[in-house]
């Protein structure tokens, strides 16, 4: 354990709950340390205020696990922890239509840097430093301990991961997972890759805006949906009565990842468009076209380089919303989503109204999501809460 003094300006952050250390809140960060330590952190007159671990990522250098001077972190603390993440989402392990969700969201659990996700009897850890993988042991020993589980999987999502070449694939233990392993969302089937690179095949965060527009947005419509991935939101919305949907991705392999994702919900791929192209591409090709959309889904990620584009959405979102709106048919909705944390939803709202007036154009607000239960978040780390939905209906 290392004891470390906290700068005077953010002792009170802190005190007040605040989970994430940051690299300069400390006054001296200790040469001894190494990842996976123990820190506890002290005010000014060497009294405690919390005890966290020592893990670099982009966010920070660690995490806050415990305000209370005598909690050891120990197996029984990543018990209780997972006990309690379990125990808010017993809804969730109950319901036989969706057998994807998220068991245990990082801080907004309490452990920072770690996020553990369920699909269909088999649980995927995330890693998201060294320091977090150094408490491995313990982790994994909870986690088996309070479920009873096919098989487990996991994700280094540091640098450096090839270090650890014990375990170079991602399967952990327990039983193999069938490849592609088929589970369940509000009754839609999805293929899911547990060993297959770092994404699996589905964002579930994205589960109440997929239905929405299922059951509310898509009968009778025509639908883009843009940087469409494995076409996710394509799929409900053929499910949702749409008459045809196009979408677009530029990566090759969203091509068969999407025609996988219809044929196992007996979808007619013929009636579907799949295209390969940087969307900025295809938004010319369309308006030139003279082609308009009922829906549209806009659902970027929030830094991309193509070949021709970087695109950022903290400056470019607007750009893409302008796009959006010049194809869509009056009357017609855009889904404009962004899991940016850098920013509120408040701002992403001036963005959806300056693209609107720099087009001289009148919108509506129908409805609006932020992240979904299972992606429980605490009030005491805002950027935790990343997730923005607006639908929009251009009138
Ligand atoms: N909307 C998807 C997730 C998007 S992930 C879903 O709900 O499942 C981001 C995707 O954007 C990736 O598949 C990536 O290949 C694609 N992408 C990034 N830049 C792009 C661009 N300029 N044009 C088209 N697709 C792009």
């Amino acid at each position: 354990m290392i004891n470390l003094r906290v700068k005077s300006q953010y002792i009170d952050e802190y005190k007040d709950g605040y989970p994430l250390i940051t690299k300069e809140s400390v006054v001296d960060w200790d040469k001894a340390i190494r990842e996976g330590m123990i820190i506890n952190l002290l005010d000014d007159k060497n009294k405690f205020i919390a005890r966290g671990y020592y893990g670099i990522q982009n966010k920070g250098y660690g995490w806050v696990l415990s305000f209370k001077k005598d909690e050891k972190i120990d197996l029984d603390y990543f018990i209780r922890k997972i006990k309690d993440a379990i125990k808010y989402r017993e809804d969730f392990f109950y319901d036989d239509t969706t057998t994807a969700f998220r068991v245990f969201n990082g801080e907004g659990d309490g452990i920072g840097g770690l996020t553990i996700d369920y699909f269909d009897g088999y649980y995927l850890i995330t890693w998201y430093s060294i320091g977090i993988y150094e408490l491995k042991a313990d982790i994994l020993r909870a986690l088996k301990n309070c479920v009873t589980y096919k098989g487990i999987y996991q994700k280094k999502r540091f640098e450096g991961k090839g270090k650890y070449l014990d375990d170079a694939d991602d399967f952990v233990c327990g039983t193999h997972a069938n490849v592609p392993l088929i589970v369940k969302e509000n009754g839609v089937n999805f293929a899911i890759y547990l060993d297959d690179g770092p994404m699996v095949g589905v964002f579930l965060d994205q589960r109440d805006v997929r239905k929405t527009i299922r059951d509310k947005y898509t009968k009778d419509k025509t639908v883009l949906n843009t940087f469409s991935y494995t076409g996710a939101f394509s799929v409900f919305a053929v499910l949702g009565g749409s008459v045809k949907t196009t979408s677009v991705d530029l990566a090759s392999r969203s091509r068969s990842k999407t025609e996988e994702q219809f044929t196992i919900n007996e979808i007619d791929l013929k009636a579907q468009d799949i295209i390969v192209e940087d969307v900025f591409n295809y938004f010319k090709y369309a308006l030139r076209k003279n082609l308009l959309f009922d829906l549209v889904v806009l659902d970027p990620p929030s830094f991309a380089r193509s070949k021709k584009h970087t695109f950022s959405v903290a400056k470019d979102y607007v750009k893409l919303l302008k796009e959006a709106i010049q194809i869509t048919n009056k009357g017609g909705v855009i889904v404009a989503s962004t899991n940016y944390a850098n920013f509120g939803m408040m701002t992403f709202k001036d963005f959806i109204s300056k693209a609107f007036r720099e087009l001289q154009g009148k919108y509506r607000i129908e409805e609006t999501f932020s992240l979904p239960k299972d992606f429980r978040v605490t009030d005491k780390f805002r950027e935790g809460d990343y997730l923005k939905v607006v639908f929009i209906t251009k009138v």
